[in-house]
């Protein structure tokens, strides 16, 4: 028997995991389960499945009369409690009643267990400080370096999720959901309408569904939501819950201001193509790469015929409005690297890679029949007006690359064929080499 708690304890101090303690007890006693009594939620958990919340009446009577009791076998079951400095811990659960010796092979054993459980799970509780630690840090690192919300996202989310691992866990931007895919739990969006700029985080009086809002600058930008089924997030997760969400904020705010900049900078606001400055920018870029690389390269100049004439007779909301839709209509017929900028006014480039002439000339026809088919509904916008759909033509010029230009000259062309298009009745495509 000295040889066989020997032989214990000296397996008992290399385990370093919860499993590792499963399996040294299992190979000694007739095992089956392991309660761990956890004051915060003041409930007993599987200590093998540290999130697993015990709710069995008998299990918890079981717990209740093991404190005067150290021993007590329960229909098919036996019960042994496990202690600290006479104060009851949890208990340990045997598929059967325990013969006498190993009776006392336990009694002599117990407080070796106890204090290796509490150690063990001591250890994971530090271990999940310095993850949060590190997670902060993360995000302290996530905040100076990355601009990207799509990148940021993901990453803010597997944080948590690593860390509140017994919960499920979604991302809201503008209460939509942005991280993970799917979120089905009606309540969660019910939830998030009563949340404002003011907002503390809400827990649901379950305390299984916790929603920490995401403010920055006074602003509400989203949430972020935890749920489980079965166990309710502790003090100390809800204290990370809260910090985290608070830098995650702040990280999403400045991407938010660096988007909204970018997007002044280089995008037309009325057409979402690309401004005048930029798309100088992406020609010149465009045309030192079929330079170098002796690729294709086309552009087509587009106007808009009479334009004039909408703004005067519909008026000028009426004339933003079709270019809003004509350009939208250029933009879904374009492929995704082709490039699409306002000139001027009612004027637009588009530069096409890897394009040959034919292929361009193609191009602009489609352009020329899609836009002469839409239908523009004016009606909201001026309702006043007795026509309610207008419709629009465009003139274009389209023109290839050829190595000795410059890139003056190569949009120069382009607009030389336009004007050619102009003057021969407009609503064409003419091509010039
Ligand atoms: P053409 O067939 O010869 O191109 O005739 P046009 O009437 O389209 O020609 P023109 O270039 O003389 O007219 C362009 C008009 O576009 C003049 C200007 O008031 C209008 N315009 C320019 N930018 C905008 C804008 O952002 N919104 C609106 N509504 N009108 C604009
Ligand atoms: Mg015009
Ligand atoms: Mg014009």
């Amino acid at each position: 028997m000295i040889d066989n708690l020997r032989q214990i304890f000296k397996f008992l101090d290399g385990a370093s995991n919860i499993q590792s303690i499963m399996n040294v007890l299992e190979e000694v006693f007739p095992l089956n389960a392991v309660y761990i009594y956890d004051p915060t939620t003041e409930s007993l958990r599987d200590f093998s499945k540290s999130w697993m919340l015990i709710k069995s009446k008998e299990l918890n009577n079981v717990f209740q009369n093991l404190e005067n009791k150290k021993y007590i076998v329960e229909g098919n079951f036996s019960y042994y409690a496990l202690s600290n400095n006479g104060q009851i811990i949890g208990m340990l659960e045997f598929t059967d009643k325990l013969h006498s010796r190993l009776l006392e092979f336990l009694e002599l054993s117990i407080f070796c267990i106890s204090l290796k459980i509490q150690n063990i799970i001591l250890n994971e509780r530090m271990q999940k400080n310095i993850d949060f630690h590190d997670s902060m840090k993360n995000i302290a690192k996530i905040i100076e370096t990355q601009y990207e919300i799509n990148y940021i996202i993901p990453i803010i989310g597997e944080m948590i999720d690593k860390f509140v691992s017994d919960h499920l866990v979604y991302i809201f931007i503008d209460n939509k959901l942005v991280w993970p895919s799917a979120c089905k739990d009606e309540k969660i969006y019910e939830l998030i309408k009563c949340l404002n700029n003011d907002s503390e985080y809400i827990l649901t009086p379950d305390k299984k569904i916790g929603l920490f809002p995401l403010i920055s600058e006074h602003k509400l930008l989203g949430c972020i939501v935890t749920k489980s089924t079965d166990s309710f997030l502790s003090e100390k997760e809800i204290e990370y819950l809260e910090q985290l969400s608070k830098q995650a904020a702040t990280t999403i705010n400045r991407a938010n201001v660096y988007a909204e900049i970018l997007k002044h900078a280089t995008l037309d606001a009325l057409t979402g193509f690309y401004n005048r400055r930029q798309l100088e920018e992406r020609i010149k870029q465009e045309v030192s790469a079929a330079k170098r690389q002796k690729r294709n390269l086309c552009s087509v100049m587009i106007d808009i015929d009479f334009f004039k004439n909408i703004n005067d007779n519909y008026g000028h909301a009426a004339g933003d409005l079709v270019l809003k839709t004509v350009s939208r209509v250029i933009k879904l017929q374009l492929r995704d690297y082709d490039i699409a900028g306002r000139y001027g006014g009612e004027e637009f480039v588009i530069l096409l890679p890897f394009t040959k002439l034919e292929e361009a000339s193609m191009v602009a026809e489609r352009l020329r029949k899609t836009v002469e088919k839409t239908k523009i509904d004016i009606s909201k916008i001026n309702p006043d007006s007795h026509i309610k759909n207008i419709s629009v033509t465009i003139s274009l010029g389209v023109h290839q690359y050829k190595q000795e230009e410059n890139e003056e000259e190569f949009i120069e062309n382009a607009d030389k064929a336009l004007y050619e298009a102009k003057n021969s009745g407009r609503n064409k495509a003419v091509t010039k080499e």
